[in-house]
């Protein structure tokens, strides 16, 4: 008899059901789907063996044709509900749910099935079976292939137009099992003795389950939470099908330097081991010390998260603490793409405690809107270098000037560095502005016409956050080379001490820029955003005062005094001064008198564009 292929494909269904149960999983809707289309996979194959039996016995031992025929029906309708699973399969996770059309897309199937189903049963079916050569045929199976198609190609089609929306590995799944099953069908319907369909089908749920519906790819191996990707998958199904989740997170930091792995792995798994314990709800590592667990409605989060700091307080033994970020209802969010931003922005928060508010959440999108700004500002090459000159008191001329990044908007606005700095220093997007200030700078001097009016030096602004990885002087370097600037031309204003192991990447970046010509100023000084020790020990040779510094001379007597001294100890060490903010005449008549070698301020300009820059140098510079 002709059921050996039918047979095997059973017991591979039967295989990956069993692991596909016994394993640990979220409730999500495709694992809902996924495991109806592996029974209804199983049923057709029953079915298939049995109307295969009974074929044979009807043929030839006389075996009553017309249960024969019920179960022939009822085969070709599992056949054709396996194909309906499978398309529902595909399309639930790919059309968008909110649309009109898909709505009326989704009821047109169910509407086809279910005329199709009732169909097949009404209509009547014959049988034959010849040697290995056994089908049924009639209008009952004529629409049975004719739904099966319909649902083949659907899925085909749904896949590819949506293949942008779905990673490439389950694009290629989806393709691969519902192409077997195409093949398939075209072989046993042109070479009736090959029954392969049903194998097919069967073959089609293993490429499905090792790709797409594995669940061990969601458990972290050495704590048995679900991880990150699991994490992923779950709240994009929540935001997708409406539901409302709480989540509470657990960060642990290790309050000693010397975090052995014995130590962590003994902090992770007692952790793993207390969510787990806190009831049924699944939790989740989703970073080497970073976990969190989902919760239907935010009472019972607030319930478990106050369980768990209880737990964490009464450890005394690990010299760790923990941080806790609280999100009471996803549904303040506006989809998982910003549930996930909120998430890894609020994580590194340094408060014991976060709980997920209107404020935080506002703020974020603030900062979202600046990091998209700086991005299209880079793209489009809306970046733009304003100039401020300095007077050089001793040779009465201009011929430094700070170098201070604006971003143009479409619409011709300027939008002021104090908009974006912070925010590009929080997000890493410094690192390629600060690099487009210094290109900006090398291409203006790279004509050499400002030289020829007197520039000597243009001061750019680096943040300790372009400086803490080993390429900033490389670079920096590059571009002077590529423009053919002397490094001599180019001052950099550092402020904030690095601190550690940032420090020295720092110097060594300094020391190897230094080496080619290039020098340093510390900025901001006065502020407390560099100190002493920065002038002590860093190799700059300018010091810059600080706005609120010379302002403060202005105002205040004792202020007065120090910067007065300040001044006399930064010449003791050869180190020049600049002061900055210098707004009036008067203010300008006492600085010139302290002895300072450059005076920058809107006294003499304030920072302006390239060509107002050039005219400034022209008509003062002479
Ligand atoms: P900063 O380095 O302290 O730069 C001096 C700031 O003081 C500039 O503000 C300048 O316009 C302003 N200023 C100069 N003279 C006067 C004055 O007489 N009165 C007053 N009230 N203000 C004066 P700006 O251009 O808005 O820059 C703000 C800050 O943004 C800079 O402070 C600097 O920390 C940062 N920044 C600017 N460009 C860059 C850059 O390319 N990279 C980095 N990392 N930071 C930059
Ligand atoms: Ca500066
Ligand atoms: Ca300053």
């Amino acid at each position: 008899m002709n059921i050996e292929l039918q047979c095997c494909a059973l017991f591979i269904i039967f295989t990956i059901a069993v692991m596909f149960l016994r394993e640990k999983k979220l409730d999500l809707m495709n694992r809902v789907l996924f495991q109806r289309a592996i029974c209804a996979c199983f049923a057709c194959l029953i079915f298939d063996i049995l109307s295969i039996i009974l074929i044979n016995k009807s043929v030839h031992q006389g075996f009553s044709p017309d249960v024969t025929k019920i179960v022939c029906k009822l085969y070709i309708m599992l056949l054709v509900l396996q194909g309906y699973f499978g398309y529902v399969y595909a399309a639930t996770s790919l059309l968008p749910r909110d649309r009109k059309w898909a709505v009326t897309a989704r009821y047109a199937y169910h509407t086809i099935f279910a005329a199709g189903e009732v169909l097949m049963l009404l209509l009547p079916i014959e049988f034959t079976a010849e040697g290995r050569v056994v089908f049924s045929y009639g209008p009952s199976t004529t629409i049975a292939y004719i739904l099966s198609a319909i649902y083949i190609l659907s899925t085909i089609i749904t896949t590819l137009i949506y293949r942008k929306h779905m990673p490439g590995r389950r694009f290629t799944a989806m393709l691969l099992w519902q192409g077997i099953w195409l093949l398939a069908a075209v072989i046993q319907f042109i070479e009736p003795q090959i029954l392969l369909v049903g194998f097919a089908s069967s073959f089609g749920m293993v490429i499905l389950y090792i790709q797409l519906e594995n669940p061990s790819e969601y458990v972290d191996g050495s704590t048995g939470l679900f991880t990150s990707n699991a994490l992923s998958v779950y709240v994009h199904d929540k935001y997708r099908f409406d539901k409302s989740f709480s989540i509470f997170t657990a960060k642990i930091h290790y309050m000693t330097n010397y975090v052995d792995y014995n130590m962590e792995q003994a902090a992770v798994m007692r952790t793993a081991k207390a969510l787990m314990a806190l009831g049924p709800e699944p939790a989740f590592r989703i970073d080497d010390d970073t976990f969190c667990v989902l919760y239907d409605n935010k009472e019972r989060m607030f319930e478990k998260a106050a369980d768990i700091k209880r737990q964490k307080d009464g450890v005394t033994d690990l010299p760790a603490k923990g941080t806790y970020l609280l999100i009471p209802d996803s549904m303040m969010m506006n989809g998982p793409d910003e549930f996930f931003r909120f998430l890894h922005t609020y994580l590194e928060n340094e408060q014991e405690i976060t709980i997920a508010d209107e404020d935080l959440l506002k703020k974020l999108r603030a900062q979202n809107r600046v990091k998209g700004m700086i991005e299209e500002a880079l793209q489009d090459d809306r970046v733009e270098v304003f100039y401020q000159p300095f007077y050089n008191v001793r040779e009465g001329r201009f011929n430094v000037a700070e170098a201070l990044v604006r971003i143009r908007l479409e619409n011709g606005d300027i939008v002021p560095p104090g908009e974006f700095i912070s925010i590009a220093e929080e997000n890493g997007q410094i690192i390629p502005l600060g690099i487009r200030v210094v290109e900006k700078v090398c291409k203006f001097l790279s004509s050499k016409e400002a030289q020829a009016h007197g520039l000597d030096q243009v001061e750019i602004n680096v943040s300790a956050a372009q400086f803490d990885n080993e390429n900033p002087a490389k670079l920096i370097m590059q571009h002077i080379e590529e423009y053919g600037i002397d490094p001599g031309m180019i001052n950099l204003e550092i402020t904030e001490t690095a601190a550690g192991e940032n420090r020295d990447i720092m110097i060594r970046n300094m020391e190897r820029l230094i080496r080619q010509g290039v020098s340093f100023s510390l900025d901001d000084f006065g502020t407390g955003r560099s100190n002493i020790d920065y002038f002590v020990n860093m190799p700059v040779r300018t010091i810059k005062f600080d706005y609120s510094f010379t302002q403060g001379f202005f105002d205040n007597e004792k202020i007065k005094h120090v910067l007065t001294g300040m001044v006399d100890v930064v010449h003791k060490m050869n180190l020049k001064v600049v002061v900055e903010g210098i707004e009036t005449e008067e203010q300008m008549m006492v600085m010139k008198e302290m002895g300072v070698e450059f005076i920058q301020g809107f006294y003499f300009s304030r920072p302006i564009p390239e060509d107002d820059f050039m005219a400034f140098l022209k008509k003062n510079n002479g």
